[in-house]
């Protein structure tokens, strides 16, 4: 492949027998409609890289998609999901209903497709976990309330194959790495197709928003997961690539994901440094300082806000510029004087 021309994305796309079908979400921090890809299989049949909605806008939008395409869900062989968001893995369960084809996923984010992570208990260790880093009866209410709405936009998939880390995946005209980058979710994976240097990112990397870094137990009570910590442990891995098309979860396809990684350190360098010194006036447990960083952020927005912030204050713990004590049940954090890295 020529390095000094960048075809377009569609043709590039095109030619490795790819087509990109957006389908709408209705969260606005997802930053756009999510994609869903549909790749054309050796000795035919299609394979999906994510799965889309289960909204009946989402399911509409997918179904106009293969009608487009002149093809039809029953002919799908595989379904690969990015990681276990509804926006990803909501339509598998329908698809796989349609086609009989198989499920496959990190095992870290199994428990999310098949609802293990959605019952009454492990919500209850959410908010006790949330508890601890200081949430109020409104942010607990909140998650209450994105928990309840979440089961309506999927269904539960029942057994779900794993995606091995460096599993090589062909397809009619390419092949792709399975590369496992941590961070949005534990079990996030992405594909690397290394002939054609794309990147199909899903959520790992975005061109319009900083991807979240969310809060996840994992079934756990307290997280073995740093959010943060891995996701930019996972960026600095996924800059190192000589890929010229980043084909992401949500928007169109971009280049110059150098750029937009190292703009993204600097964002969240800057947000380290707006803790620290919002911490110059006395220590806060991570809820108390959320609405401080964040002082437009919406009601819906509380889990996310915290997530950013805890996220932060686990990397500036690493970095030894702050640390924690639990007080009477909450963590607190303060400043240790040490300087930036
Ligand atoms: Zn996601
Ligand atoms: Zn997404």
């Amino acid at each position: 492949m020529d390095r000094e021309r960048t075809p377009p994305p569609v043709e590039l796309l095109a030619t490795m027998g790819v087509v990109r079908v957006p389908v709408p979400v209705p969260f606005i921090e997802a930053g756009g409609p999510a994609n869903v890809y549909v790749i054309d299989e050796e000795g035919g049949g299609l394979a999906l890289f994510d799965a889309g909605i289960g909204t009946p806008e989402g399911r509409a939008a997918l179904e106009a998609g293969f009608a487009a395409m002149g093809r039809s869900l029953s002919e799908i062989r595989r379904i690969f999901v990015s990681h276990g968001h509804i926006d990803h893995y909501g339509y598998a369960r329908a698809a796989q209903d349609a086609s009989g084809a198989p499920v496959f996923c990190h095992v870290r984010d199994h428990d999310k497709l098949t609802w293990r992570d959605r019952t009454d208990e492990r919500l209850q260790q959410y908010l006790e976990w949330l508890v601890r880093l200081g949430a109020d009866q409104a942010l607990c209410e909140s998650v209450r309330a994105h928990h309840d709405l979440l089961v309506t936009m999927a269904r539960p998939v029942e057994q779900v194959l794993p995606l091995a880390p460096g599993e090589r995946l062909r397809f009619a005209n390419f092949s792709a790495e399975v590369l496992h980058l941590p961070g949005h979710t534990p079990g996030l994976s992405c594909l690397w197709d290394e002939e054609h240097r794309v990147l199909f990112s899903d959520d790992h990397l975005l061109e319009a928003v900083s991807p979240n870094p969310l809060i996840d137990l994992e079934g756990e009570k307290v997280p073995r997961h740093r959010a943060l910590v891995e996701y930019l442990r996972s960026a600095v891995r996924v800059r190192a690539l000589p890929a010229q098309l980043i084909a992401p979860g949500h928007g169109a396809p971009f280049a110059n994901h150098v750029q937009l990684i190292d703009q993204l350190l600097g964002f969240y360098a800057r947000r380290q440094a707006r803790i620290v010194e919002l911490l110059g006036d006395g220590p806060l447990t991570p809820a108390a300082l959320a609405p401080l960083v964040f002082p437009r952020a919406k009601r819906s927005q509380l889990f996310l806000i915290l997530s950013e912030v805890i996220g932060n204050l686990e990397l500036l713990e690493e970095q030894g510029r702050v640390a924690r004590r639990e007080v009477a049940g909450q963590f607190i954090f303060e400043r240790t004087g040490a300087p930036p890295v």
